[in-house]
């Protein structure tokens, strides 16, 4: 079994969409799917640290324990979260990507990506590869 791991929002809109494009992305069995409202901003603003522990826990858990061999940050449309547009939701994104890629540095091999997700359930990668 190989895992790959999703920093995502609650919205229940999203999660299929982000599971599919990841299983297919990494060529892996199962995504960890951690969830925060607006998970983004959360990791860009970094303004609660309980709530960023939390979140950093979670993926040691999952690089740890299941070996989880990437790392995707979600944005989306409509989000409650974090309801700001387009843009904005992409330089949350990119401020997470490169927050988490530093946190995750310490792992060997473990690559730390964006997402966006469209009013249609369409996901996209927003970063250039590490
Ligand atoms: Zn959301």
């Amino acid at each position: 079994m190989t895992f790959c791991t999703a920093v995502n929002c609650i919205d229940g809109r999203v999660q299929l969409p982000v599971i599919e494009f990841l299983t297919d992305r990494f060529g892996v069995d199962y995504v960890d799917m951690i969830t925060e409202p607006g998970v983004n901003r959360i990791l860009a603003e970094r303004t609660d640290p309980g709530g960023i522990d939390s979140i950093l826990a979670r993926i040691d858990i999952s690089v740890t324990a299941h070996n989880s061999s990437a790392v995707a940050v979600v944005g989306h449309h409509d989000c409650k979260g974090n309801p700001v547009d387009e843009s904005q939701q992409t330089i949350d994104t990119l401020a997470a990507v490169k927050y988490l890629r530093e946190q995750c540095a310490r792992y060997k091999d473990v690559r730390v990506i964006g997402l966006w997700v469209d009013g249609n359930g369409t996901v996209s990668e927003i970063t250039t590869d590490q």
